[in-house]
């Protein structure tokens, strides 16, 4: 096919393709997790969380989550082949919420070389005070993943999940010393994506130290979002 022809089809589908693809991003602890359970619940996209990923790969013994379990538990990254072998398969949606992936750089390119472009990216800003009360309290479900807190968001019945009465844990990552691990590689790795998506003008910036219903309130306030949800609402 002649190359024009190819540059004017690929202009025909973006125009009727309509896609909702949102980053969000910000340090350990800054609520990615939960805001985008809430995204996924109001809006019907889904919610892709390398973290969430990771740990189910190493759930079920799979050889890249073996792999990836030391990196883990040192709260540094794993390495970006595994990473990107695993979230691959699952980038293939039209519209989702990305938690915790791309983290550097070269997984932005690898995101690229796949012809993926995140449409908005959702940049949680917190202080260090609150990060350091949201990990060491957060609770998770053993079965359905959903995320507590044992002050802000206390399950009804005492380390039972609302949702599934199944027994709640505490992510070994989340003990004081691999937290600090986990903000030093923040800091090193993943804070440059901020000029990165804020250069391609498409950065949010969220101040997220509030509860989540704030926080939330002021995402469905951004123009952007507004205008997507009437959309997503129209077609459906
Ligand atoms: P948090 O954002 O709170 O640190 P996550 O659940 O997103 O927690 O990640 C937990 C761990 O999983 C990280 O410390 C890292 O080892 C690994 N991980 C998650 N996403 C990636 C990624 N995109 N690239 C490399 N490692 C990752
Ligand atoms: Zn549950």
């Amino acid at each position: 096919m002649d190359l024009s022809k190819k540059v004017r089809l690929r202009v025909g589908t973006n125009k009727i393709k309509f896609t909702m693809k949102i980053l969000i991003m910000g340090p350990p602890g800054a609520g990615k997790g939960t805001i985008a359970e809430m995204l996924q619940k109001d809006l019907g996209v889904m919610h892709l969380s390398s973290g969430d990923i990771l740990r189910e790969a190493v759930k079920e013994n799979n050889p890249l989550g073996l792999e990836a379990k030391a990196y883990m538990e040192k709260g540094v990254l794993v390495p970006d082949s595994i990473i990107i072998k695993l979230m691959k398969e699952k980038l293939n949606e039209d519209n989702f919420v990305l938690d915790g992936f791309p983290r550097n750089l070269a997984q932005v390119k690898q995101l690229e070389d796949e012809d993926i472009k995140v449409d908005a990216v959702l940049n949680l800003k917190v202080s260090e005070k609150t990060i350091v009360s949201r990990i060491s309290g957060r609770r998770i479900c053993t079965k359905c993943g959903k995320i507590y807190h044992l002050q802000n968001m206390s399950p009804k019945k005492d380390a039972i999940c609302d949702n599934c009465g199944n027994k709640l844990y505490q992510r070994e990552d989340d003990k004081p010393d691999t937290i600090k691990e986990r903000l030093k590689t923040y800091k090193e790795q993943t804070e440059e994506l901020i000029k990165y998506y804020s250069d391609k003008g498409i950065l949010n910036n969220i101040d997220a130290d509030g509860n989540k219903e704030a926080i939330y309130a002021k995402i469905t306030g951004l123009q952007w979002i507004k205008k997507r949800k009437s959309k997503l609402r129209a077609r459906s």
